[in-house]
């Protein structure tokens, strides 16, 4: 069902003249690494490393420097802003599914003017999508985003400025993909309403519930986080979600307000990887999905930059702002 461009893989490593590769795949991938690992090292001798450490973007590239010649990343596509080096292949795995014609008699209900989006493994159907939506008389429009994103219309995890480049002429947007991530990120970044299209399926779903429900878990965490004393400011030190200058705007602001602040740099953040830290609370400028959606899992409120500001009243709830990171905030290069 995904396109594992195992053949153009083979015709890569051969232009390359590579002898070693590294692959770096996401989680849900990882079952298929064995496989292309021998589909490739048999038809060209290449010796391949599986890389073993948690994948979850291109934001983590893999330093394979010294490990590798060259280094495949299946799953997601380039994040512009953090360079090109043309020894490092992106296999997107693109869906190779079809719209079902007669399926999308369930977007009948859905407002005139629709922003279309979608995860990388679905953007081949924004087109036809718009086809179908243009021939019921409405208009669909497909934005550019900032250079943190690959293509027009395009949503990562934690920008939605494909979004935002159509805000104004839209009346809502549909998104493209299966599972709540992507649109989500969407939802969060701007105040219309998010209808997804799961082409599996073949079901339409409103996520202004989803979103509600985690905003309201928001605003408990930002209450809870207004009687910390101290806060640990968490950095994450994968190329795409290093914002270590936003980290250190984060300390000066909780410092001026009198209250504790630490830098902390990790790579993973895990409720274990911070159960040693004696602080009330923690404001993470790395992923803003790990507050936003795992915040369960931790023992103390974890916050995202612009909840740090409402928690110490420089912003308000009204304001509340999805924490986007954009090449401005993350200005970070993969090392070539
Ligand atoms: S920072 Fe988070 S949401 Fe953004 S690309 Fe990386 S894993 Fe995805």
């Amino acid at each position: 069902m995904f396109n594992f461009e195992l053949d153009n893989i083979v015709a890569w490593i051969r232009d390359g003249g590579y002898s070693s590769v590294a692959l770096q795949l996401p989680e849900g991938l990882k079952i298929r690494a064995t496989e292309i690992s021998d589909y490739l090292s048999e038809r060209t001798g290449v010796k391949v490393l599986i890389i073993g450490f948690p994948c979850y973007g291109a934001c983590d590239l893999f330093d394979y420097h010294g490990l590798a010649d060259a280094l495949v990343h299946f799953g997601h596509s380039p994040i512009p802003s953090q360079g090109d080096d043309h020894n490092v292949l992106y296999v997107e795995s693109r869906s190779e599914i079809g719209l079902d014609a007669s399926s999308v008699g369930c977007l009948k209900d859905i407002p005139e003017r629709i922003g279309l989006l979608a995860t990388i493994q679905y953007l081949d159907l924004i087109p036809e999508m718009a086809s179908v939506l243009e021939s019921t008389g409405r208009k669909a429009f497909i934005g550019k985003g900032d250079d943190r994103i690959c293509y027009p219309g395009q949503v990562l995890g934690c920008n939605s400025s494909s979004a935002e480049a159509v805000l104004d002429d839209v009346d809502a947007f549909l998104f493209i993909g299966e599972g709540d991530f992507h649109p989500l990120a969407a939802a969060f970044g701007v105040k219309k309403e998010v209808f997804v299209f799961n082409p599996v399926t073949s079901e339409l779903r409103n996520m202004s519930e989803t979103r509600d429900r985690i905003l309201r878990r928001r605003f408990a965490a930002i209450q809870t986080a207004k009687d910390a004393d101290s806060f640990l400011v968490i950095v994450c030190s994968k190329v795409g979600q290093n914002r270590s200058a936003e980290a250190d705007r984060v300390i000066d602001l909780i410092r001026s307000h009198g209250k504790k602040a630490y830098k902390a740099v990790m790579e993973e953040i895990t409720p274990m990887s911070l159960m040693a830290y004696r602080v009330d609370a923690y404001v993470n400028t790395a992923c803003p999905r790990v507050a936003m959606d795992d915040s369960a899992r931790y023992d103390h409120p974890m916050l995202t930059v612009p909840e740090l500001e409402i928690v110490l009243g420089d912003r308000t709830w009204d304001d509340y702002r999805f924490d986007q990171i954009t090449p401005s905030n993350c200005p970070n290069r993969f090392c070539q």
